[in-house]
């Protein structure tokens, strides 16, 4: 059964709901009020990008802003892109190992 995520347009209370296949947003009642009728919302989702992906959209030598790095994933991106531009091929497991220590490493700092 999927989860839909719903309005309530009484109490504009937002909520998950399971719905099963018979059931309509008519026919789902709003936890907080009990107002009928519920109005299904669009809700966000997220898709995977693979290395290759991200590389394709760093600019090596364009500074980055810093919402670049709040996806910890960016870590040593560019670096890698430098790498690969210049002809080096780093072995991708020594790198990925190397930059997985790092954000490890910085994280922790952070929780302190
Ligand atoms: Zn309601």
């Amino acid at each position: 059964m999927p989860i839909y995520e719903m309005r309530c347009p009484v109490c504009h209370k937002k909520v998950e709901l399971l719905v099963s296949g018979e059931s309509s947003p008519q026919q789902l009642s709003c936890p907080s009020c009990g107002h009928h009728q519920m109005e299904r919302m669009m809700s966000c989702f997220s898709y995977h990008r693979s290395t290759a992906d991200r590389l394709g959209c760093v600019a090596a030598n364009r500074p980055t802003g810093a919402d670049f790095y709040r996806d910890e994933r960016n870590i040593g991106l560019r670096t890698l892109k430098r790498l690969k531009d210049s002809g080096c091929e780093p072995s991708i497991v020594d790198f990925e190992n190397t930059v997985e220590r790092a954000r490890h490493y910085v994280k922790e700092e952070l929780q302190k």
